[in-house]
């Protein structure tokens, strides 16, 4: 009889089992489909192997950093290229994202590269709404509170729509009214209460900040660390089956069987809060010399009313040299769509060639991947949830979620 059942062979699923398996338990890791890595995936365009889903993990807290070193890929670690992200707005040119910004909210209204965004008349309303200090105890920062009605009062609606918003979207896919304040940042209340403002409060939190980049990824792709740790996890003994779905009949089965603890690391499992949102990523592996140049930085985020229906594209040949290096001078262009157009892959091209400013020949590969995001999970008393549908999206959160939901299992 195993000591847990883990239910998921997701990032979050696999870090658990592995950190209590290398802790001496019995542990079985029951993954639905054929493979491990949920939204952590490798998919191969044009001879070139890259990531389908995500491609980097915020370096806050070095959590996943210390997991990549255990599992000796510290060599492997890489930054991405020191080029800006760029932001189409509804109307107008494409503009580098502003240098002082923290998801889009400037530390500077003032600067030139917020100004060009937001407007002289945007950038005068946000340093006006936001010189009055903010009291401890000011509603905006109630528990619960979200960041739009914060981001609207003090710093107005054309930096709340025309920066933040697009910027927030891209990251997490969802409007600042439905971003609650502590995934913004964890010190982002301390913060405030420290300066009284929100720009003093971005200022702050981007000097504590270490410097260079806030993300980074591996060589070859944040997918490989989905192997090391399979890898690790049977080394130690965990038992991993695939195409075991659980559902809550066999959750209840399991829970009941006495003894073991069960864990869910699953999105589809538990009830859920909303239904998941989906994503539809297209890869466009192109040969085009003009891109060398990296018109638009690392890529684009796209505000609501532009004339093209992607969100977000990413430049990623231009971001990480790695893979530069893997494409040969060809490049890869990674567009999100909320949308997905009746023609992928052409209005993707079309799509592309709008941003970056560049007449595209037709690909040398292309791939077109649908993702769900989940919302978070209703969990029963006494089952440990681990993953997105508790932790949030982002491997960072989750990989140190998981690492704590372990040590929180093995204590007991
Ligand atoms: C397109 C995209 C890009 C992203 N980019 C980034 C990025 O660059 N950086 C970043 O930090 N984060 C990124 N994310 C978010 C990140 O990938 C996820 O938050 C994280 O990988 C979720 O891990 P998880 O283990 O919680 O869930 P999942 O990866 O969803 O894994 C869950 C696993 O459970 C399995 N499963 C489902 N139902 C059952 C069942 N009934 N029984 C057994 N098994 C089941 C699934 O098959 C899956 O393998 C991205 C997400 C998407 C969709």
């Amino acid at each position: 009889m195993p000591d847990v059942h883990v239910v998921g062979g997701g990032v979050a699923g696999l870090v658990l089992a592995r950190r209590l398996a290398r802790g001496g338990a019995d542990v079985v890791v029951h993954e639905a489909s054929d493979r491990l890595g949920g939204t952590v995936a490798a998919h191969e365009i044009a001879g070139i192997v890259m990531d389908a889903g995500a491609e980097s993990f915020a370096t806050r807290g070095g959590t996943v950093s210390a997991l990549i070193d255990e599992l000796g890929l510290a060599g492997d670690l890489v930054r991405p290229e020191p080029v800006s992200a760029w932001l189409q707005p509804a109307r107008g040119d494409a503009a580098p994202l502003p240098a002082t910004a923290l998801l889009g909210i400037p530390g500077d209204p003032r600067a030139e590269d917020v100004v060009a965004i937001v407007g002289r008349a945007g950038a005068e309303e946000a340093v006006a709404r936001d010189a009055s200090r903010m009291p401890a105890d000011d509603p905006l920062l109630a528990p619960g509170a979200r960041l739009g009605p914060l981001v609207r009062a003090r710093h107005g609606d054309a930096v709340l729509d025309l920066l933040v918003a697009p910027v927030v979207h891209g990251v997490h896919s969802l409007h600042p009214d439905d971003v609650p304040l502590e995934r913004v940042h964890p010190r982002l209340r301390a913060a405030l209460a420290e300066t009284g403002s929100l720009s003093g409060a971005m200022s702050a939190l981007r000097a504590a900040a270490p410097p260079g980049s806030v993300v980074a990824g591996l060589r070859g792709g944040v997918h490989r660390l989905v192997s090391a740790l399979a890898d690790d996890l049977a080394a130690h003994g965990g038992d991993i089956r695939l195409r075991s779905s659980v559902d809550v009949p066999a959750l209840e089965r399991l829970a009941g069987a006495g003894g073991g603890t069960v864990v869910v690391a699953a999105p589809d499992v538990l009830p859920a809060s909303a239904p998941p949102r989906r994503i539809d990523l297209v890869t466009l592996v192109v040969d085009q010399p003009e891109l060398d140049a990296a018109p638009r930085g690392s890529g684009l985020l796209v505000a609501a009313g532009a004339p093209v229906g992607a969100r977000a594209l990413t430049h990623a040949t231009a971001k990480w040299a790695w893979l530069a290096d893997a494409a040969g001078g060809s490049h890869v262009l990674r567009l999100s769509y909320d949308d997905l157009p009746e023609d992928p892959v052409a209005s993707a091209r079309a799509d592309a060639a709008a941003l970056l400013g560049v007449a595209l020949p037709v690909p040398e590969g292309t791939a077109h991947v649908t993702w769900f995001r989940p919302a978070a999970a209703i969990a029963p008393a006494g089952i440990t949830v681990v993953g997105e549908t508790a932790a949030g999206s982002g491997l960072a959160g989750i990989i140190a979620h998981a690492e704590a939901a372990a040590s929180a299992l093995a204590a007991k």
